[in-house]
């Protein structure tokens, strides 16, 4: 289907509210039926016609087609938060003394869900280095049910070998997840290539302007009707029809706002690869990244996020650094129209809450790059550069 058919018009049927060209916020958590027989219809199938807004509403609706289209899947349903489809994802498919097999290093709370969240119902995860597909297989058990994949990861950007991983599905018949809120459904569509469920965190790029917390999931119609009669409606985790409609909003623009960041970014990482202040540039289209081919084989293009490492002896020039840049904010998240800077020596001295980050060099730098022109954001990094040289010939 169209690519701009899909953002313009699909599941837009203006002719049921008024030709409005936006859609309305169907601000509503019931809806009214003209006698027994159609409220006993809608009842039946409470996925697909309004009955009560947990389970459909028209706002979010309207979404769901569009965000399945460019997953190109058979259908979606969209969640409160990334972490809530992801969530709702896995707690789909396993059960008690159930075996799940996942790449290394997943987001933050996707590693807390398997490893500390599921063992308390007795379910086990195993952690493995997703950059050899076979390390999946070397670590399959009789009761694996699930391997969950997220190519590339969002700190050090290592990929998997999404074909590679669901051969090895196929042939044990087992369920594969993706996180690909990092490539977006723009540069990469992991249905294609076989996988079964793909979630987001549509609080970056599908949203797109930082104002909403919301996530998805793809997947066949048969998985969809499941998980919606089970984990959706059981949790309920379910977006508002008002955010629902700025993720609409912010999907209209999705492919203008990836290809502006992914140009910017590829002039930035340029640069900082040039810098001999830099000492390593963690970017999967960065020719010096160790899985570059399959990074160009896989995904159609790259977006904002990278990691550098800092020339640095000690976490203060780190922060000095940080400190001073004036148009990357600091923050985490990303994927809206502001360039971000995250630094991992934030971790080092949190309750350890977050272990695996932990063990991240102190001069591991995660940037984020918006909407800004790239030369703005070149000088800012230049003269924030420019405040460590200070203070290191202001030291000797
Ligand atoms: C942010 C993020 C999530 C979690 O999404 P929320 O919307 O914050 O719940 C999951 N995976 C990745 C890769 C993320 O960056």
């Amino acid at each position: 289907m169209d690519l701009s058919f899909i953002l313009n018009h699909l599941g837009e049927e203006r002719q049921q509210y008024r030709n409005a060209v936006s859609p309305p916020v169907f601000q509503s958590s019931n809806f009214t039926f003209p006698d027994i027989e159609v409220m006993r219809r809608s009842l039946k199938d409470e996925l697909n016609t309004p009955f009560y807004t947990r389970g459909h509403n028209p706002t979010v609706a309207i979404l769901r087609q569009k965000v399945a289209a460019l997953e190109k899947a058979e259908d979606a349903l969209i969640f409160s938060s990334g972490s809530a489809a992801i969530a709702a994802a896995v707690l789909s498919q396993v059960k008690a003394g159930d075996h799940i097999i996942c790449v290394q290093k997943p987001y933050s709370w996707t590693n807390k869900l398997l490893n500390n969240f599921l063992p308390r119902f007795g379910v086990q995860a195993t952690m493995v280095d997703g950059t050899n597909a076979e390390n999946y297989r070397n670590a399959l058990q009789p009761n694996t049910r699930l391997l969950f994949l997220e190519s590339p990861n969002s700190i050090t950007f290592e990929l998997q070998d999404i074909e590679a991983v669901v051969r090895i599905a196929k042939e044990h018949h087992l369920v594969t997840i993706i996180d690909n809120s990092y490539a977006t459904p723009i540069y990469q569509n992991p249905v294609e290539m076989g996988v079964d469920i793909v979630t987001h965190s549509a609080s970056k790029y599908l949203g797109g302007h930082s104002d909403i917390v919301a996530g998805v999931l793809c997947s066949s119609k048969q998985i969809i009707q499941q998980i919606f009669e089970s984990e959706f409606m059981t949790l309920g985790g379910i977006i508002s029809p008002h955010d629902a409609w700025l993720m609409i909003r912010g999907l209209r623009t999705l492919p203008l706002r990836v290809q502006k960041v992914s140009e910017t970014t590829a002039k930035v990482v340029a640069f900082l690869e040039q810098q001999p202040w830099v000492k390593k540039v963690y970017y999967p289209f960065s020719p010096s990244h160790p899985q570059y081919s399959l990074a160009q084989k896989q995904m159609k293009g790259c977006g904002g996020l990278f990691s550098l490492e800092l020339k640095a002896d000690t976490i203060e020039e780190v922060e000095i650094f940080c400190n001073n840049l004036h148009y990357f904010l600091l923050a985490c998240s990303w994927g809206g129209h502001e360039s971000l800077v995250f630094p991992m020596c934030v971790l080092y001295t949190s309750q350890n809450y977050m272990q695996v980050q932990t063990q991240l060099p102190f001069n591991l730098i995660r940037f984020y790059i918006g909407l800004e022109d790239a030369g703005i954001l070149i000088a800012d990094l230049e003269q924030a550069y420019g405040c460590v040289q200070s203070f290191i010939s202001g030291r000797q």
